[in-house]
């Protein structure tokens, strides 16, 4: 016989008498309260709240076990949160059935930014001492994360000027009627020499930090592509181990280029794990003098996918082919001529000096236009970072160096796609620099917390709760 099941609303109990017996015990709602209690969170910042009068304070680890569970089960905002401490069974369980409304969440998350971003440190701790975290291999990777302000509410150089321009005029104007007719300036007038005012700060808030557009509520974003192409946005760093797949550095940085993150976030890889990693990856966009030399004098091993501009591949008039004559301060070229030093120079994007060396037997040279089209010889210039480069490139001419660059893509993408596709993290809902590291390090606690939750449930590590 068939029957149907139905809600039967005359059940005496909802849930078990006990709070305690809510939650099963592998569910990820027990590892986060087992993972926050092992942690001493006022030696990692948190702020303890006393108050003087009226209702008393939410404890800062029923807090964090809210905000962590939230970042663990892709809820994110605080007022999704408010709802989930009256909604969700995991989180009633996990804020003992407090309600945190939204502004409480919000003041939490404002007041102690410095210190959610050691949750990170201390799950990557956490992680290296349960040998989870390998070591051996560790992929480099950043991706743009478009920000909360919109391209549309941007300004741009060229048109504040154009239009403060237009005030000043209208100003002019006014001016001379004024001493003509004795008349006051017309209200709107007023209006604008406020918008004047604020035009002429945002234009030297540009040149101080030279760009051509702006945010004025988000100053601290740069235009870069984010995904559809340029926005607003930031650049969300992170360094992954190969054998445990999670995050083992990670920040967020406004600059375009990754350029100059390569050493910072080796070594606070390092420093999270306790240890450096045998071998970083890291693609092109790494790849810098300063980076390759800073690394090497670190004593980090490093691979940076370089590309066809330093590498050379077919070219065979490559600098790379040039080979360094030390005691007589010359190059020699692949026909055996001599290339002497020229000139040092400087240029305004470069910290440091480029030494020129040029040819003189181009003229009778039979190979002159396949070497360069320069009209007045061949040069090469030398930066203070050569030699990075040269021993990188016989680095990277190992094959089993040349098999490890190739897994540098399976090791980092998969993670931001998870982040991105996965956990729907494609855009940052917080404000300014330290907001959006805030939150990056969140996102990556959670993304570590899940790969630990399996980890905890097999039982290969505990909690040290004592
Ligand atoms: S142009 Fe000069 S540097 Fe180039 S191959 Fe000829 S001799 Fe050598």
């Amino acid at each position: 016989m068939s029957y149907e099941k139905r809600a039967d609303y005359s059940v005496a109990l909802l849930f078990p008498p006990a709070l305690e017996d809510w939650i099963p015990a592998d569910h990820p709602a027990r590892f986060i309260r087992e993972f926050v209690d092992s942690l001493d969170l006022e030696e990692l910042g948190f702020h303890k709240r006393e108050a003087e009068e009226g209702r008393p304070n939410y404890a800062a680890d029923l807090m964090v076990k809210v905000w962590l569970y939230g970042y663990f089960s892709e809820t994110r905002s605080v007022r999704k949160l408010e709802r989930g401490c009256r909604d969700s069974v995991a989180l009633i369980w996990l804020a003992g059935m407090h309600e945190p409304d939204h502004n409480t969440l919000w003041r939490f998350w404002r007041d102690n930014k410095k210190a959610i971003r050691k949750l990170f440190v201390q799950a990557v701790r956490v992680a290296a001492k349960a040998n989870i975290v390998g070591a051996l291999l560790q992929a480099l990777d950043g991706t743009k994360i478009q920000a909360r302000a919109s391209r549309r509410t941007g300004v741009e150089k060229a048109e504040l000027e154009r239009l403060l321009d237009k005030i000043e005029k209208s100003f002019e104007q006014a001016g001379e009627s004024e001493s003509e007719e004795g008349y006051r300036l017309p209200e709107e007038l007023t209006d604008r020499e406020e918008l004047r005012e604020r035009i002429k700060q945002a234009l030297t808030e540009m040149e101080e930090i030279d760009r051509e557009r702006l945010h004025p509520g988000e100053t601290d974003a740069r235009m870069m592509k984010c995904g559809r192409g340029l926005e607003y946005g930031y650049n969300a760093q992170a360094v992954i181990d190969e054998a445990s797949g999670l995050i083992v550095a990670a920040d967020v940085v406004n600059e375009e280029s990754d350029n100059d993150q390569l050493v910072p976030m080796i070594e606070q890889a390092k420093e999270n794990v306790g240890r450096a990693a045998n071998q970083t990856v890291a693609d092109g966009g790494y790849t810098s003098g300063e980076g390759l030399d800073g690394a090497e004098k670190l004593g980090h091993q490093v691979l940076v996918n370089l590309g066809p501009q330093h590498v050379g591949n077919e070219n065979e008039y490559h600098a790379s082919r040039f080979s360094h004559d030390a005691p007589r301060d010359c190059w020699v070229c692949p026909l055996g001529k001599e290339l002497k030093f020229e000139r040092e120079k400087r240029n305004r994007r470069k910290r440091y000096a480029v030494r020129v060396y040029r040819c003189k037997s181009f003229k009778e040279c039979p190979v002159r236009w396949e070497c360069s089209k320069d009209l007045r010889g061949r040069t090469i210039e030398i930066t203070p970072y050569d030699g990075a480069f040269r021993r990188q490139r016989e680095k990277q001419a190992q094959a089993h160096n040349q098999a490890l660059l190739k897994k540098r893509m399976v090791i980092a993408e998969p993670v931001f796609g998870q982040i991105k596709h996965c956990f729907g993290f494609r855009r940052w809902t917080v404000g300014g620099l330290e907001g959006v590291k805030t939150q990056w390090a969140l996102v990556a606690t959670a993304f570590n917390l899940r790969k630990l939750h399996r980890h905890w449930i097999a039982g290969r590590f505990s909690f040290d709760t004592g």
